[in-house]
């Protein structure tokens, strides 16, 4: 959606009324939220004004969630009672945590997983404070943030202050990952004095009095456990906000919208969905967020198209020049792990090195940039090799050193 919204100048200059609906001002970008945690990142380094990027381009800002997409009528209809209506819509709601309990953080939509960031300050700031934190879910985002975490606390001489348990159904943590990759993590969490439960589903999550939460966990081979963490990270994947299903538009049995590779629903051609709230028909494609950053230019590029020759009712939908989607043959993905190294994978292969580090940071410090030029400024090639300081100078701590040898690996999983 971001490049949409850059691009809104051109199209209010044109006479078109451009709305954005978002029910937060700040997007939080997730592939730099982990670091957040994890100290490295300061809150202005890691989100982007959507206000000022509205007003900037002409755009209304509507900051409400929309809670219902009338297709057929072109409305939508918002939580402050507002309704919108439109020629053409873009969708790019992402996904919510399924079922996530009252007691529990979420970490999708990106923004409730923030929540997080004061309460583990808060620990660290007072120097006999202590947290129990379950992490529930051991996939990327869940041992991200754990790992994150956890290095933060052993990196200020307080690993001893901290009780992290990640609970996970699958038999290893980060399931679908390559087997190397999985070991490795759950070994730098372990060292640093994370348990793992894996082959275990969490029953409930219930409010357990001054703040904390009573966890009922069940083991796959019999038996369960109740776990009393002071703070419960939801960590579940993702499935489609209701309001999608119930527009009548076509959705997949998670809820996201089906649309063809131009990102055009199926049934209304003025209506696009892109990122995580959109499945592509003939293409099987992760939730990640290396796809929805690469949908961004051609959703731009095919509103743009949309919106020429005219929006009214009568104007038929184009039917040439849109662009279709061509995703990576396998979506790579970086990961931090509150240690001066990053892993890397695609498909079978992964890598940890700390090389691997200082090319996630200029990755996503580059493209933050664009968007949030205010917290960082130049990030050019001699930052990635070192040669200059990346930084907007508010980041908290930074990892630093060499790893020891064994940990500078480049594998294939068997
Ligand atoms: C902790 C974590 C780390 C991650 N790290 C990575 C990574 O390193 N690499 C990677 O490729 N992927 C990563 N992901 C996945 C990535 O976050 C998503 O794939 C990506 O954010 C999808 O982008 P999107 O624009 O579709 O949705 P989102 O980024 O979720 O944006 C959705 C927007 O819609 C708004 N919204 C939600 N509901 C409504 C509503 N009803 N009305 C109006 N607005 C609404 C939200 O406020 C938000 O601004 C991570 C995920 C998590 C949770």
């Amino acid at each position: 959606m971001l490049p949409s919204l850059a691009h809104a100048r051109e199209w209010t200059a044109a006479g078109v009324d451009v709305t954005l609906i978002d029910p937060q001002r700040w997007l939080y970008y997730s592939g730099m939220v982990p670091e957040h945690l994890g100290g490295v990142y300061a809150v202005n380094d890691i989100r982007i004004d959507l206000r000022q990027w509205a007003r900037e381009g002409g755009v209304t800002f509507v900051q409400a969630a929309a809670t219902a997409i009338d297709p057929d009528e072109r409305v939508v209809s918002t939580a402050d009672g507002g309704t919108h209506p439109f020629d053409v819509l873009a969708v790019d709601v992402g996904g919510i945590n399924p079922a996530v309990p009252r007691a529990a953080v979420g970490t999708k939509p990106i923004s409730r997983i923030r929540a997080l960031a004061p309460i583990l300050e808060r620990v660290l700031d007072d120097p006999t404070g202590t947290l129990d934190l379950a992490v529930v879910g051991g996939g990327a985002a869940g041992t991200e943030v754990a790992l994150n975490v956890t290095g933060r606390f052993v990196g200020a001489g307080r690993g001893a202050d901290l009780d992290l348990t990640i609970i996970e159904q699958d038999a290893q943590i980060l399931p679908g990952f390559p087997d190397g990759m999985k070991r490795h993590a759950a070994r730098l969490l372990r060292e640093r004095g994370a348990t793992i439960q894996t082959g275990t589903t969490v029953d409930s999550v219930d409010s357990a009095g001054e703040g904390g939460a009573r966890v009922e966990t069940a083991f796959d081979h019999g038996g369960s456990v109740t776990l009393r963490p002071d703070v419960v990270l939801w960590a579940t994947g993702a499935v489609g906000p209701s309001l999608l299903r119930e527009s009548g538009l076509s959705t997949d049995e998670r809820g996201f919208l089906h649309v063809d590779r131009t990102l055009r629903t199926l049934t209304h051609p003025r209506i696009f969905a892109a990122g995580d709230c959109a499945t592509i028909l003939d293409l099987d494609l992760d939730k990640v967020g290396v796809h929805a950053v690469k949908q961004g230019p051609l959703l731009r590029h095919n509103l743009n198209r949309s919106l020429q020759g005219g929006t009214g009712p009568a104007t038929p939908a184009p039917k040439t020049a849109l662009r279709s989607f061509r995703p990576y043959p396998v979506a790579p993905l970086l990961l931090s792990t509150g240690a001066p190294q990053a892993l890397w994978t695609a498909g079978p292969l992964w890598a940890a090195h700390p090389w691997l580090l200082r090319l996630k940071h200029w990755i996503d410090r580059r493209w933050i940039r664009d968007y949030a030029p205010g917290a960082w400024g130049q990030v050019g090639w001699r930052t990635f090799l070192g040669a200059e300081a990346a930084s907007s100078g508010s980041a908290v701590t930074r990892p630093r050193g060499r790893l020891p040898k064994k940990d500078r690996d480049v594998r294939r999983s068997p």
